[in-house]
């Protein structure tokens, strides 16, 4: 079967100010329906794939053919970002996380303002496109910046929460100015979200 694009959890305009609707239409239906179309016509190439689930291709790239293999890695990893990226957003988010996971992160990083400080100085600090993760390691929590559409599954990580930092992720509103950007999606993020993953991997 092939692989589907989600509907957003909630509207387009539904991140504003922080977000804006036409960044959110262009990103979902445009950018992120590519990369699902690009996943299935590659995979089409590779038909004995097609019926593995995205994580399992992702976290064992070196066993799908290498005619396809750039492709699943690019596309199939904008696929997984962006699903979670999503989720990982909600109006009215923000704020701090409570219960396991903030012991996780303060346990980490100190306290949740210095995990902030590591997470959106790995996301400012990419150079050109890429995402900054929170992740899951066994049982230890990282903040990872990572190129491309590279996804923290290929690595062994377990992705938590991601910050797509590409341009067509903020240019419309914030032009060249990506540390307001990140400033600004602190406002959306869905801790819910990223407590559910945080459990489901413990
Ligand atoms: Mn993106």
């Amino acid at each position: 079967m092939p692989h589907t694009l989600d509907p957003l959890p909630y509207a387009y305009n539904a991140l504003e100010p922080y977000i804006d609707e036409q960044t959110m239409r262009l990103h979902h239906d445009k950018h992120h329906q590519t990369y699902v179309d690009k996943l299935n016509a590659a995979l089409e190439n590779a038909p004995e794939f097609a019926a593995k689930s995205l994580d399992d291709l992702l976290r064992d790239l070196t066993a799908v053919p290498e005619s396809v293999r750039t492709a699943v890695r690019n596309h199939g990893g904008g696929h997984t970002n962006h699903s979670i990226f999503w989720k990982n957003m909600r109006p009215g988010g923000g704020g701090d996380p409570g219960g396991s996971l903030a012991d996780a992160l303060q346990k980490t990083f100190g306290d949740l303002a210095k995990f902030r400080e590591e997470m959106t100085k790995a996301a400012t600090g990419v150079f050109g496109s890429g995402w900054a993760w929170l992740v899951a390691e066994e049982r230890t929590l990282r903040v990872v910046p990572r190129p491309n559409q590279d996804s923290p599954l290929m690595d062994g990580q377990t992705p938590l929460l991601g910050l797509d930092v590409w341009e067509h992720a903020y240019y419309l509103k914030y032009q060249n100015k990506r540390p307001e950007y990140i400033a600004a999606w602190w406002n959306v993020v869905n801790w819910d979200d990223v407590a559910e993953r945080f459990a489901a991997h413990s």
